[in-house]
């Protein structure tokens, strides 16, 4: 259920909107701090926001909550006493989706509070699409460059690890299109269950995948990733009249203190990837400088 956050200094405004809104899950702060700290903690689906209130008002409010990673995406509604043009502009500037001058018409703003969250979901939706794969759900390959970027410019000792089918052309031949498509989606399926949360998976394009990731131990790392190569040996991909094993190849390098960015390490991982092509696929290759 979509849950709204009312934040309001004064009594009779907040029960108004409670019954109002009584179809929403309420979420109720009669200050901005604590405000604040409900929309960090919670998952809060829209705020409506008044603007004069003792010690933070709530530009003050709109303005951390659009300043936090975790908040900035929450549509704030405006809900206030102040007309002025200059208010008004400025609950935009700071980030608000919407004002509504008091005393405000119910129906008007129940159709307001029904319109932005439609739209919310839309964007939320518009982001998934534009950062992950649809057919497999990773990420792809635009997403994929700019999380293994941030990874790698938090820290060290990051593994690439790149990873593409065996022979996936007789497949698509042999079985057809369809019956390609489910051995991708069972093999993406496949790795990202041994994955740890934090690894950054993507399709790189067709049956090309790749991950980087953090590893405490290199042994561990390893034998994660032949771990992963050994289990799609070991999957069976079947429809009503096909039965069907895949191998993959797997390339690997490791961050070292002459590795200058994603791309070069990335890059390497793709080299490790050609060797194993070369010398018979199915196995995991590091590359060594
Ligand atoms: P190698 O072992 O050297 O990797 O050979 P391969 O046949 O796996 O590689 P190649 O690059 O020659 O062929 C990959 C094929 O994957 C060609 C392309 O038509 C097919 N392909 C790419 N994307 C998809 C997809 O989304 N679904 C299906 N079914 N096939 C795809
Ligand atoms: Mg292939
Ligand atoms: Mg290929």
């Amino acid at each position: 259920m979509d849950t709204i956050l009312i934040v309001d200094d004064t009594k009779t405004n907040i029960d108004l909107l409670l019954e109002l809104l009584s179809d929403y899950d309420l979420v109720v702060a009669t200050d901005g701090r604590s405000a604040l700290q409900i929309a960090a903690q919670e998952k809060i689906g829209m705020i409506l926001l008044d603007i004069m209130m003792p010690e933070m008002d709530g530009f003050e409010v709109c303005e951390y909550l659009k300043s936090s990673l975790k908040t900035k995406d929450i549509p704030v509604i405006f809900i206030t006493a102040r007309v002025d043009e200059e208010s008004i502009e400025k609950g935009y500037e700071l980030g608000g989706v919407d004002y509504v001058t008091k005393p405000f018409k119910p129906k008007e703003l129940l159709a307001k509070v029904k319109t932005h969250f439609k739209m919310s979901k839309l964007i939320e939706e518009l982001n998934h699409m534009a950062s992950h794969d649809q057919m497999t759900g990773i990420y792809n390959r635009g997403k994929f460059f700019e999380k293994a970027t941030k990874l790698f410019d938090e820290g060290d000792s990051l593994m690439a690890v790149m990873i593409d089918i065996d022979d996936f052309k007789k497949i698509n031949d042999t079985y057809g299109h369809p019956f390609g498509d489910k051995v991708i989606k069972a093999v993406v399926q496949e790795i990202r269950s041994l994955l740890d949360e934090d690894a950054v998976f993507g399709r790189l394009g067709g049956e090309e995948f790749a991950i980087v990731a953090h590893f405490s131990k290199r042994e561990k790392g390893y034998a994660k990733i032949e771990q992963i190569r050994s289990a799609i040996e070991h999957l069976v991909i079947s429809n009503e009249d096909a039965s069907q094993s895949v191998t993959v190849s797997i390339g690997v390098a490791e961050q070292t203190a002459q590795t200058q960015d994603i791309d070069m390490l990335l890059k390497e991982a793709d080299e490790a990837l050609y060797e194993v092509k070369a010398s018979g696929k199915n196995s995991v290759a590091l590359r060594t400088r």
